[in-house]
């Protein structure tokens, strides 16, 4: 429950808790800028390991952590290869072309994943009528696949591939602590395969703000000058950082709970008549929905009447996104109040 609504929009809408805003209040901060934030200097120092990088940087969101490692393993006129579905591409405001200068080489995956085979088939002979591809890039788990998780097999064919063809890799993690919570995978073990990743702590985790860019210390180095470029270089930001450490060190383990809520979620609405439901599908804390001939902004309103939020992401599909803020009895009243509605 979240301001008086069961609020499924995403988990994004998470708030810091009071223990959480404890610790923001008791951080000591000095201006990181400067190098002199302990606070940041320990997230990156902890979230680099736990991720096996020699270094990390603390950023704003997860779109600057994913642009600046376009920039930092491309040139402008480059091609990055990813799927069509990918957060790159469809929800970060058209950056690849307006900041690093790069255009995109789209796949068509499953469910957000795409095979050695298609990257093959997408990288063009050395021509130059071609745009070199430089950059492939992996969303794990994928966000508009459903929050799937992409089989540690596929990851290893698809990058041995990429490197075959001399290709950097860069690993999209906003949600990797989804993946590695269902997987057993560690984080470690999926960003050895690549040589930057990007993961939130102001998703599932519940922090209010904050993304670590990992890598080699001259990869980080790079996006720590595109940061300042950028506008992303932050003061006594200690605070926010301290923040993402509570969330790391507290609300990791939980993940598995939204993982449980979600699948159940999607057990009671399969069972109803009018939506569609891929129940198997369900991997992690995602669900989409169906509505069929229901029109999925006004049955969103309606059920919002109710005290239940979703997102309208089609004319004809509703996104449902389990987090801490939703308790397991809850589930039971997302799916009564479908039932009831029009
Ligand atoms: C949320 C998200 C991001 C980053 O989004 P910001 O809102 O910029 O923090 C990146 N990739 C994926 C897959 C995401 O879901």
């Amino acid at each position: 429950m979240l301001n008086g609504k069961i609020d499924l929009r995403s988990d994004t809408i998470t708030q810091p808790d009071a223990a959480m805003r404890e610790a923001m209040a008791n951080a000591v901060v000095g201006d990181d800028v400067l190098g002199d934030d302990p606070t940041v200097e320990e997230l990156e120092r902890h979230t680099a390991e736990l991720l096996g990088k020699a270094a990390a940087a603390f950023v704003p969101s997860g779109t600057m952590a994913n642009q600046l490692a376009i920039r930092s393993l491309t040139r402008p006129g480059d091609a990055i290869v990813l799927d069509a579905n990918a957060h790159i591409h469809c929800y970060e405001a058209g950056a690849p072309a307006a900041l690093a200068g790069v255009q995109v080489s789209l796949l068509d995956g499953e469910r957000g994943q795409f095979t050695a085979g298609q990257l093959e088939a997408a990288i063009p002979p050395k021509d130059d009528h071609f745009a070199p591809p430089s950059l492939v890039c992996i969303e794990n788990t994928h966000n508009r696949g459903g929050g799937s998780v992409w089989p540690l097999e596929q990851i290893e064919s698809v990058t041995s591939t990429a490197r075959g063809h001399g290709l950097a890799l860069h690993l999209d993690g906003a949600r990797l602590w989804n993946a590695s919570a269902v997987s057993g995978v560690s984080e470690a073990g999926y960003a050895s395969h690549f040589d930057t990743v990007s993961v939130c702590f102001s998703k599932g985790l519940g922090a209010p703000v904050g993304s670590i860019l990992a890598g080699s210390a001259d990869l980080i180095a790079k996006a720590r000058f595109f940061r300042k470029q950028q506008g992303g270089a932050m003061r006594q930001v200690g605070i926010l950082a301290a923040a993402a450490a509570y969330a790391l060190e507290h609300n990791r383990a939980r993940l598995a709970d939204d993982h449980a809520n979600c699948r159940a979620l999607a057990n009671g609405l399969a069972k109803l008549p009018g939506l569609e439901i891929d129940a198997e599908g369900v991997e992690t804390n995602m669900l989409f929905i169906g509505t069929g001939e229901r029109d999925a902004a006004a049955l969103a309103k309606r059920l919002d009447d109710s005290g239940i939020r979703l997102l309208a992401t089609g004319p004809h599909t509703l996104r449902a996104v389990t987090n801490l803020t939703v308790m397991t009895e809850e589930i039971a009243q997302v799916i009564t109040a479908f039932e009831e509605s029009p």
